[in-house]
C-alpha cells in the first residue's frame, strides 16, 4: 500500500511510514482507493481527449489533450489538488470537444442527405 502523506511504497503490515512517520493502516485503504480514481481518471480523459482531437473539435480537443497531460505529469501528493483541477478540466473540454464533433458530424450527414433528396428530386 501506500503512504497517505507521502506516497512512499509501504508492507500493508506497516503502521507507520518509515519515510515520514505518518499512521496509515486506519486511513490507508480510502486513500488507495481515491488515489487509484485519481490515477485513472485523466488516462482515460487523454485517451478521450486524443479521439476528439483527431476526429472531432480540434481546437478544443488539443486543449483537453494539454490538460490531460499535465494532470498525468502531477503525480506528487502535493499536487493532487491541482491534477484533480486539470483532469476536471479534461474531463470537461473533452465532452466539449466530443459534443461539438457529433453536432459537426450530425449536420454533415443532414447537409448529405438534404443534398441526395434534393438531386434525386430533380431527376
Ligand atoms: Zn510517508
Amino acid at each position: 500500500m501506500l503512504c497517505p502523506k507521502c506516497g512512499t511504497t509501504v508492507s500493508d503490515n506497516t503502521k507507520f511510514c518509515p519515510n515520514c512517520a505518518t499512521q496509515i493502516a486506519a486511513q490507508a485503504p480510502q486513500y488507495v482507493q481515491q488515489l487509484q480514481e485519481k490515477s485513472k481518471s485523466p488516462v482515460m480523459w487523454l485517451v478521450i481527449s486524443i479521439l476528439s482531437f483527431l476526429f472531432c473539435c480540434q481546437p478544443i480537443g488539443l486543449a483537453a489533450l494539454i490538460c490531460a497531460i499535465i494532470a498525468m505529469c502531477m503525480s506528487a501528493p502535493e499536487q493532487a489538488e491541482k491534477a484533480e483541477k486539470c483532469a476536471k478540466l479534461a474531463k470537461i473540454l473533452s465532452l466539449v470537444a466530443v459534443g461539438c464533433g457529433l453536432l459537426l458530424w450530425i449536420l454533415y450527414f443532414l447537409y448529405a442527405i438534404i443534398m441526395i433528396i434534393v438531386a434525386a428530386a430533380n431527376n
